[in-house]
C-alpha cells in the first residue's frame, strides 16, 4: 500500500497541470482500490465541482455542481469525514444527477481533503454492487486524501496565479508586524536548467564564479551528506558522494570549467555542458547510466543556485524588493542590502524563528508559513503584504494598491507620532516608571542616535556577528566588535550573551545537524563542550570592557545548576588570565542566566545565590512550556506567549526574583509588544529589553495607562482560559484609553 501511495503522490507531483494531475488521482486510486469509478469534487464557493472522474462521463466534468448541502458527496464535505453508504439510492441525502450517469452505481465512499483544517473537495469511489467498502478500502481513501491534500491545495493555488490576471491571494502567519508594497524576489525556488547562452564579458570573472560556485556546493553536499552519514544512512550518503564527485576536475567540474574558457558565462556553461551530458545519458540503453541523467541535471541545478541567487541579492538594476524564500534564515537576512528590503515571505519557519526576529529587529514586516508560496510563479510581480493579518495580494488591482497605500501612509503617520515621544520617560499616568533596553546583534541597529535614548542594552546576541563570517572569530577580532557595541552606549549597560548556536540557529562553518535541535546541542551546552570558544569569548568581553564597567555577561540556554558552576569557573580564569596576560585591572562583570527553560523557573533561589541577575527568554520559555517548536509553521497557532499558563509562569519568576532579591528583566519578543509590555510590567518587571523599533511604541503605551489598572487587568488575565481572550482583554482597555497602536 505504501508503495503505491508514493507512486500516485510521485506522479501527481510531476504532472504538468492541475487537470492532469487529478486524473492521474483517479485513475491510479480507482485501479489501487479495484473499484469501478472514482471521482474527484473540487470545493467552490459552496459547491463541490465534479473535477475529474474514471468512470463518470466525461462531458460532466466542470460542469455538474453539486451544493455542499445535498448529495453524498455533499455530506462528506459538510460533516468533515468519510461517508461509507452501501446503498446510496436508500440513503435520505441520495441525489440523482443525470448528467453523471450514476444510475449504475450503488455504493460510495466519500472521503473529503483537508488541508490546514480546510475542506478543498472530496474524493469518492462507487461501484455497481451494493455493499460496504471495507475498513481496509476506507483507511487507503483517507490516507490517499490526507496524502495528497497539500499537492492539491498547491497546484489549485498556481493554477490561479496562472490562470488569472488578476490578483491572487495567500496567507500565512504573521511574524513581524507592518505593511509592504514592492516586486517579489525569489530565492530558493525553481531553477531550471535551461539557462540563455550568454557570452562571458570577462573570462576570468566568470571562471571565478564558477570556481567560488562549485565549492559553495561542494560544501553544501558535505553538509547533506554528515548528515546521512550520521544517521548510518549508507544508501542515501552514496549519492550525495557521487554527486560530489561529479563536481571534480576530472569530471563535469572540469566540463563547466571548458566551457567558460570557450566565452560563455558562468551560467551558460553550466547548462550548456548539463543539457548536453542529460541528452547523451537519456539516449543510453543501459538503464542504470540512463538515470544518471537525473543526477546531471540534479548538480547542474544545485551549481546554477550557487551561481544565480548570490548574485540576485546584490539587486543593481532593482530598487526594494519584498523577499520570497522557502525558508529565510537569520544569515540571508543580515547579508541582504537593508536599504533595498521591504518584507520577507517564506514558505516554510515558525513566527518566532531567528529570522523573524532579525526581520522585526530591522523592523521590517514578515510572514511566514504560506503554503506552496512558491509554486507559484510570482517571482518579479508586484505583492503586497499586510503583515498585520499574516496576508498577501499578488498582483492587486489598482482600488487594492491604492487602498494599501494609504493605510501605509497612515501607518508612517503613527510611527511619527509614537517617535514624537522617544526623549520622554516611560512614566505611567499614576507615576511608575520602566527602563527600556534595546536587543541588537547588527551593529547597523545600535549605531544611531535614537537608539541611544534607550536605557541600555539589554541583550546583545554575540552569535550574529559570528554567522557573518567565514569562520569562528579571532579573540582580537572578537574585542573589536564588543568595544564598538559598547562604544554604541557610552555609560550604559551592556548585556552581551554568550554564543547561542544551535536550534535554528546555524554558522556556516560549523554545521550542527540533529533529530531535535531545540532540545540538543544549544547554547550553553555547546559551549561548555568547547572551553576554548567560550574562553576566548570572555577573554573577548573582558577586554573590551576592560574597566568601563559596562560589561554585564548573560548565560543562554541554561537548563541545570551545574551549567551555571561550570560557566563561573570559566568565567573567573578568562579573569585571572587577561589580568596576569595584561598586568592591567578589570572590572569584573555582573553575570547573569537567562530563564528560558521551565527548570530553572522552579529554582530560582538556587539560581539567586549564584548570579547577579536573570533575564527572561520568553520566546524560548513558551516554546519549552508549551511543546511547541517556534520555528515549525503548522503549530504556529499554538505558539502563544499570552497562553495564561505561559503567564502563570512569568507571574511566578517575578515573584520569586523579587523574594530572593534577583535582578530581573526580560528580554523576549514580548516585552516589545505592548500588550505583553503591558502586562510584564503589571506583574513587576521594570526592565524591558526589545528591538530598538518597538521602544518607542512601548515607551508610548506606558505614557498612556495606569499602573494600578494593569494590576487589576493581569489579575483577570491570569485566570482566563485562552491567550486570545488575553489579547482581547488589553485591546479593549487600550482602546478604553484611547491609545492607538499599529
Ligand atoms: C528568548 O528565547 O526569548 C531569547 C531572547 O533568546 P533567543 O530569541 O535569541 O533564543
Ligand atoms: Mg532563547
Amino acid at each position: 500500500m505504501l508503495n503505491t501511495l508514493k507512486k500516485i503522490s510521485q506522479e501527481m507531483a510531476s504532472s504538468q497541470n492541475f487537470e492532469q494531475a487529478l486524473n492521474i488521482l483517479v485513475t491510479k486510486t480507482k485501479l489501487a482500490v479495484n473499484t469501478q469509478c472514482c471521482s474527484i469534487f473540487m470545493l467552490e464557493q459552496n459547491h463541490l465541482v465534479l473535477s475529474a472522474t474514471d468512470g463518470l462521463k466525461q462531458s460532466a466534468v466542470g460542469k455538474v455542481k453539486v451544493p455542499i448541502s445535498e448529495g453524498i458527496i455533499g455530506l462528506a464535505a459538510q460533516r468533515e469525514e468519510p461517508v461509507n453508504i452501501a446503498d446510496a439510492k436508500l440513503h435520505p441525502r441520495f441525489k440523482s444527477y443525470p448528467a453523471i450517469k450514476e444510475d449504475d452505481f450503488r455504493s460510495i465512499l466519500s472521503v473529503p481533503i483537508i488541508h490546514k483544517k480546510r475542506v478543498l473537495g472530496v474524493i469518492a469511489v462507487q461501484q455497481v454492487e451494493p455493499r460496504q467498502f471495507t475498513e481496509n478500502e476506507e483507511a487507503f481513501l483517507i490516507t490517499i486524501a490526507a496524502q495528497v491534500s497539500q499537492a492539491i491545495g498547491g497546484l489549485k493555488q498556481k493554477e490561479l496565479v496562472k490562470a488569472s490576471r488578476k490578483q491572487v491571494f495567500f496567507e500565512g502567519e504573521s511574524a513581524a508586524t507592518g505593511i509592504a508594497i514592492a516586486p517579489a524576489l525569489v530565492l530558493g525556488g525553481q531553477i531550471t536548467i535551461e539557462q540563455p547562452d550568454t557570452p562571458a564579458v570577462d573570462i576570468d570573472i566568470e571562471y571565478q564564479r564558477l570556481c567560488a560556485a562549485i565549492t559553495r556546493t561542494k560544501a553544501m553536499l558535505d553538509d547533506v551528506s554528515q548528515r546521512f552519514d550520521n544517521e548510518n544512512d549508507e544508501e542515501v550518503l552514496s549519492i550525495f558522494t557521487a554527486l560530489k564527485l561529479l563536481l571534480d576536475d576530472a569530471s563535469l567540474g572540469g566540463e563547466y570549467e571548458r566551457e567558460v574558457m570557450l566565452g560563455w558565462s558562468a551560467e551558460s556553461a553550466v547548462s550548456r555542458v548539463s543539457l548536453k551530458f542529460i541528452q547523451q545519458f537519456s539516449e543510453m540503453d543501459d538503464l542504470y547510466l540512463k538515470e544518471r541523467a537525473s543526477d546531471i541535471r540534479d548538480l547542474g541545478q544545485r551549481v546554477l543556485r550557487q551561481l544565480i541567487e548570490p548574485g540576485r541579492m546584490k539587486l543593481d538594476s532593482i530598487d526594494k524588493v519584498i523577499l520570497v524564500t522557502r525558508e529565510a534564515d537569520a544569515t540571508i537576512l543580515a547579508e541582504f542590502p537593508r536599504h533595498k528590503l521591504v518584507g520577507v515571505v517564506s514558505e516554510l519557519g515558525g513566527v518566532n524563528s531567528h529570522a523573524c526576529i532579525m526581520a522585526r529587529a530591522l523592523g521590517i514586516p514578515a510572514i511566514v508559513g504560506v503554503d506552496q508560496l512558491l509554486l507559484a510563479d510570482i517571482d518579479g510581480k508586484r505583492l503586497i503584504m499586510n503583515a498585520h493579518r499574516g496576508q498577501l495580494v499578488l498582483s492587486p488591482t489598482k482600488a487594492v494598491l491604492k487602498e494599501y497605500q494609504e493605510l501605509l501612509n497612515a501607518e508612517e503617520l503613527l510611527e511619527k507620532k509614537y517617535l514624537a515621544e522617544i526623549f520622554e520617560p516611560a512614566i505611567t499616568l499614576d507615576g511608575k516608571k520602566a527602563h527600556l533596553y534595546i536587543n541588537a546583534g547588527l551593529l547597523s541597529g545600535i549605531q544611531n542616535e535614537m537608539v541611544r535614548e534607550a536605557d541600555g542594552i539589554g541583550l546583545y546576541r554575540t552569535e550574529v556577528p559570528f554567522m557573518m563570517q567565514p569562520r569562528f572569530p579571532s579573540e582580537s577580532e572578537q574585542v573589536e566588535i564588543y568595544k564598538q557595541v559598547l562604544d554604541a552606549m557610552p555609560n550604559k549597560s551592556v548585556i552581551m550573551r554568550t554564543l547561542d548556536v544551535g536550534g535554528d540557529k546555524a554558522l556556516p562553518y560549523f554545521p550542527i545537524s540533529e533529530d531535535n535541535p531545540f532540545l540538543g546541542w544549544r547554547g550553553i551546552r555547546l559551549s561548555l563542550d568547547h572551553p576554548e570558544l567560550l574562553l576566548i569569548q570572555l577573554r573577548a568581553m573582558l577586554q573590551a570592557d576592560q574597566n568601563r564597567g559596562q560589561l554585564q555577561i548573560l548565560l543562554p540556554m541554561v537548563s541545570q545548576l551545574k551549567e551555571i558552576d561550570l560557566s563561573l569557573s570559566y568565567l573567573e580564569r578568562a579573569y585571572a588570565e587577561v589580568q596576569a596576560e595584561t598586568g592591567k585591572t578589570f572590572i569584573r562583570p555582573k553575570i547573569g542566566v537567562m530563564i528560558e527553560v521551565p527548570s530553572l523557573v522552579y529554582q530560582l533561589d538556587q539560581v539567586a545565590q549564584r548570579v547577579d541577575f536573570i533575564s527572561v527568554g520568553s520566546n524560548d520559555l513558551t516554546q519549552y512550556l508549551l511543546a511547541v517548536d517556534r520555528n515549525n509553521p503548522r503549530v504556529n497557532s499554538l505558539y502563544d506567549s499570552y497562553y495564561p499558563g505561559v503567564l502563570r509562569a512569568l507571574q511566578r519568576i517575578m515573584l520569586d526574583s523579587r523574594q530572593h532579591q534577583l535582578d530581573v528583566s526580560v528580554c523576549g519578543e514580548l516585552a516589545g509588544e505592548p500588550f505583553g509590555a503591558a502586562l510584564l510590567f503589571a506583574m513587576g518587571c521594570n526592565k524591558l529589553s526589545m528591538n530598538h523599533g518597538s521602544i518607542p511604541k512601548v515607551n508610548y503605551m506606558l505614557r498612556r495607562v495606569n499602573f494600578a489598572e494593569l494590576q487589576c487587568i493581569l489579575r483577570q488575565a491570569l485566570k482566563m482560559d485562552d491567550g486570545s481572550q488575553v489579547r482581547e482583554l488589553l485591546l479593549d482597555y487600550f482602546n478604553q484609553q484611547n491609545i492607538d497602536m499599529i
